[in-house]
């Protein structure tokens, strides 16, 4: 059976923690879109590790872990963080690369460098990973997949032809250093090195795999607010961010996706720019940030503090609904132990009208929270094994999610540990 794990929000819902769970029973984990840019953060049995191209599925010796091809792989960072894992006691991986799979090359950590410092003000924020001129390369087919790398002369064709387009802009645009054909050429036939052993027709692997009845997860990357498509466009990912696309970017059928686990947090976090309606600020923002997840809410690839706010339930409907959500596991609920009252946006006024939809961007960044407070539970819930062993308040406020984003919350979640879950 294939399943897909997948986030609600702006990112760092906490997949990372229910994939390594779910990964107990899987066979095989895919990561299907984006790159380095958002990290996921896991805690387990060998501590406590910050991954950003590695599958949650590295610390499981029965698991084999995969990079399909929607991915942004960045050869030297993956490998980099492989032998961090390995250093630190986890048994050597079993690792797939889907040939189809493109590569990030250094020009595009440049371009999105230098393109962040040219827009100032205006900049996206991202983290300079190189992922909004890798997508852009990859649908200008420009980009170089996997397969590529092992034919030196149509490499080094490509490469001069590339980097023509290239260098005009560095020259007249960005007035930096301009690219030289060869010392890439070199860089590329060392990623090819490192890659060899791992390359494989991944598609083809899984189709295999689903024959012989194996458990496969689809590891998500941020949540469907940041998708091109359907989040708050433009200040979005690069890559589609929806378990649909879990299809495309692992190269399965989408008929074989049965269980579509979306990963809503019990409040919300978001980085980067961008309209965040329930979004709240000063001391009480600090108070929530310092007790957020497990040691604040900083981002896991830049370090940078989160924007935060209350649960959003217009935005977690939305979410849940254009993931195509079968179970929803609602994290860091613990975290909210601390408060005596607990604020839920419930609707956004929009002009003086109140809607419960999620509206594109131009009307969202008009939208005001609509606010609904609901009383706190003042414990603290870690340890908790069973839904009726919750304090009452802490039932109310699961139970008045659900109902707002109409989608069953069949997992709870309730401390970073693998265990730290309670199944509804
Ligand atoms: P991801 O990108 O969606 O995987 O999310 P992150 O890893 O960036 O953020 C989740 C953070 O919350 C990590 O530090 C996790 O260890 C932590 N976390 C996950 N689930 C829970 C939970 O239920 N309670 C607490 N306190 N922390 C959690």
């Amino acid at each position: 059976m294939v399943k897909a794990v997948v986030g609600a929000n702006w990112g760092d819902e906490g997949k990372g923690k229910i994939t390594d769970m779910l990964a107990q029973e899987a066979d095989i984990i895919v990561r299907f879109q984006g790159g380095a840019n958002a990290g996921h953060t896991i805690v387990n049995d060998y501590g406590k590790f910050a991954l950003h191209t590695l599958p949650s599925g590295v610390f499981y010796g029965h698991t084999t872990s995969i990079i399909g091809n929607g991915v942004a792989l960045n050869i030297p960072v993956f490998f980099k963080e492989y032998n961090e894992v390995i250093s630190r006691g986890v048994p050597a991986p079993k690792i797939l690369i889907s040939n189809r799979a493109q590569i990030v090359m250094p020009y595009h950590i440049l371009f999105d460098q230098y393109e962040e410092e040219r827009l100032g003000g205006k900049s996206f924020g991202s983290t300079k990973s190189g992922i909004a001129p890798f997508y852009s390369d990859k649908y200008a087919k420009i980009g170089f997949q996997v397969s590529e790398l092992f034919d030196d002369d149509y490499l080094k064709e490509k490469l001069q032809r590339v980097i023509q387009t290239k260098n005009v802009l560095l020259e007249h645009l960005y007035h930096k250093p301009l690219l030289d054909a060869d010392e890439l050429f070199k860089e590329l036939v060392s990623y090819r090195e490192m890659v060899e052993p791992y390359v494989c027709d991944v598609s083809a692997y899984l189709w295999q795999a689903i024959k012989d009845g194996k458990e496969i997860l689809l590891e998500g990357q941020l949540g469907s607010l940041k998708d091109p498509d359907h989040g708050i466009y433009p200040m979005v990912t690069s890559s589609s961010t929806l378990a649909a696309y879990g299809a495309i970017g692992a190269g399965l059928p989408p008929y074989e996706i049965k269980k579509i686990v979306t990963v809503c947090k019990a409040y919300s976090s978001a980085v980067g720019a961008g309209a965040f309606v329930s979004e709240i600020f000063g001391d009480e923002a600090d108070e929530l940030r310092r007790r957020g997840g497990d040691g604040g809410e900083y981002g896991a690839t830049t370090g940078r503090p989160r924007r935060m706010g209350w649960c959003d339930c217009v935005a977690s409907k939305y979410g849940c609904r254009i993931q195509g959500t079968t179970d929803v596991a609602f994290t860091v609920l613990d975290v909210l132990g601390y408060l005596d009252e607990i604020p839920v946006c419930v609707g956004y006024d929009i002009d003086g009208e109140v809607t419960t939809e999620f509206p594109p961007t131009a009307l969202l960044e008009k939208a005001k929270p609509v606010l609904k407070t609901l009383p706190g539970w003042k414990t603290d819930i870690r340890g908790i094994k069973k839904y009726e062993d919750l304090p009452e308040n802490c039932r109310k406020y699961i139970e008045f999610v659900e109902e707002q984003i109409g989608f069953p919350i069949t997992m709870i979640s309730n401390g970073p540990g693998r265990n730290d879950i309670i199944y509804r």
